[in-house]
C-alpha cells in the first residue's frame, strides 16, 4: 500500500540545528497544524516530545486535545471552541474573538506588524487589552507573523521594528491591568534564520522542522534534512507497443516499445494532478499520462516506488511550494517512523 516514512533522525537533525540558532530547545514551539504538514499529528507530536519539545502550535481546538499529553503549552490559531485545558492558550485575531471566548480561558494576543491578514491594529492595541481585561480572559501572549521573511526585502526588518515597539506598549499595558508577563513571538522559520537569534521568548518552527525550508538564494540557507518520503506500490505492469497510448483520454503515447507499471496512489491520497507530466522520481522515473483518483502509471517496474524524498522537488513540478505539497497528502496513508 502507498505509505508514508518518517526519519526521527532527520527530524531530530533539524531541531538540533533549530534549538541551536533560537537558544535552547525550551524555546522552539513546533507548528503542528494540518496534521503535522501531512506528516502525521500523532506521529511528530510523540517525535517531538520524545526530543523534549514542550510547546506546540495548532489551528483548532480538537487538534489540540489529540496531543495535549505531549506539551505543556499549545497555542490554538483559529478556534474559540470552549475547552478548560489550562496548557491551551487562544490567539485573538479580531476584536470580535474577545467576545466569542469563554470567560477565564488563556489567550494570547495576535498583532497586525504589516501582514494585514489578522491581528489587532497597533492603534487599537489598549482597546484589546480593556475589552481583554473586561471580559476576564486571562492574557498570556502578544505574537505577530511575518509576511515576507523569506525574501531578501526590507519587510522583514520593518516588521520587526513594529513588533518591536509594539513589544513595549505592551509590557506597560499588561503591568495596568495585572496580567502575568507575556509570552512574545514573531518568527516562524525563515525568520529564525534569518535574525540567527531569538530575541522574543518563542519562536514558531514549522517548515524547517520538517526539513525542506526554502529561502532565496541570496540567504543563507541552513543544512536540513526533509523528514518525510512517500512511496507507492506496483498493482500491475505490461509492455506498451509504439502508439499505444496510456490512462484517461490516452494522453501519453509510447514512441518505442517499453514498459509501464501502475501504482496504488492517486489524487485521492494527495498526488494532485498538476504533477503530470513534468514530475520525476529521486531515481528519474516519469509519470505517463495522467493520474487517476487512486492510481498513477510510471515508466518503471520496481515493485516498491520512491515518489519522493524532498518536497520541493515536487513542488517545482507542479509549480507550487512544499507545504502544499506536504498538506495534501491524506491522513489515511499509514505512516511508519524510522
Ligand atoms: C503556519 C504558521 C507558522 C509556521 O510557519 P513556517 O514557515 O512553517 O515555519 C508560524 N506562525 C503562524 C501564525 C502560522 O500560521
Amino acid at each position: 500500500m502507498a505509505h508514508i516514512i518518517l526519519k526521527r533522525s532527520s527530524f531530530f537533525h533539524n531541531l538540533d540545528i533549530i534549538a541551536a540558532t533560537c537558544g535552547c530547545k525550551e524555546k522552539i514551539a513546533l507548528v503542528l497544524k494540518d496534521n503535522a504538514y501531512g506528516h502525521g499529528l500523532l506521529e511528530m507530536a510523540a517525535l517531538a516530545s520524545e526530543y523534549g519539545i514542550t510547546k506546540a502550535v495548532v489551528r483548532h481546538v480538537a487538534e489540540a486535545e489529540r496531543i495535549e499529553r505531549y506539551f505543556d503549552y499549545i497555542l490554538i490559531l483559529a478556534d474559540t471552541a470552549p475547552s478548560t485545558n489550562e496548557k491551551f492558550r487562544y490567539a485573538i485575531n479580531s476584536l470580535e474573538d474577545i467576545a466569542a471566548l469563554h470567560v477565564n480561558c488563556k489567550v494570547e494576543l495576535k498583532v497586525d506588524t504589516g501582514m494585514h491578514r489578522h491581528g489587532i491594529a497597533p492603534e487599537l492595541l489598549e482597546e484589546a487589552f480593556q475589552r481583554i481585561y473586561n471580559r476576564k480572559l486571562r492574557l498570556t501572549g502578544l505574537f505577530s507573523h511575518h509576511r515576507s521573511a523569506d525574501c531578501l526585502s526590507s519587510e522583514w526588518f520593518w516588521q520587526r521594528h513594529n513588533f518591536e515597539a509594539l513589544k513595549k506598549a505592551a509590557v506597560s499595558l499588561q503591568q495596568h491591568y495585572g496580567f502575568e508577563p507575556l509570552t512574545f513571538h514573531l518568527n516562524n522559520s525563515a525568520a529564525l534564520f534569518r535574525e540567527g537569534a531569538c530575541p522574543d521568548t518563542m519562536v514558531r518552527v514549522g517548515i524547517a522542522a520538517y526539513g525542506v525550508l526554502e529561502l532565496e538564494p541570496t540567504l543563507p540557507a541552513p543544512a536540513l534534512e526533509p523528514v518525510l518520503s512517500l512511496y507507492a506500490y506496483k498493482i500491475a505492469s505490461r509492455t506498451l507497443n509504439p502508439r499505444d497510448r496510456v490512462g484517461y483520454s490516452g494522453t501519453y503515447t509510447a514512441e518505442t516499445s517499453h514498459d509501464v507499471s501502475t501504482y496504488d496512489i492517486g489524487y485521492a491520497d494527495g498526488l494532485m494532478r498538476s504533477y503530470a507530466p513534468r514530475f520525476r522520481t529521486p531515481q528519474g522515473h516519469t509519470i505517463l499520462g495522467r493520474i487517476s483518483m487512486d492510481n498513477t502509471s510510471f515508466n518503471t517496474s520496481a515493485e516498491e516506488l520512491l515518489i519522493f524524498n524532498d518536497a520541493r522537488k515536487a513542488a517545482r513540478a507542479s509549480n507550487t511550494i512544499a507545504y502544499e505539497i506536504l498538506t495534501a497528502l491524506k491522513p489515511h496513508l499509514p505512516r511508519k517512523v524510522v
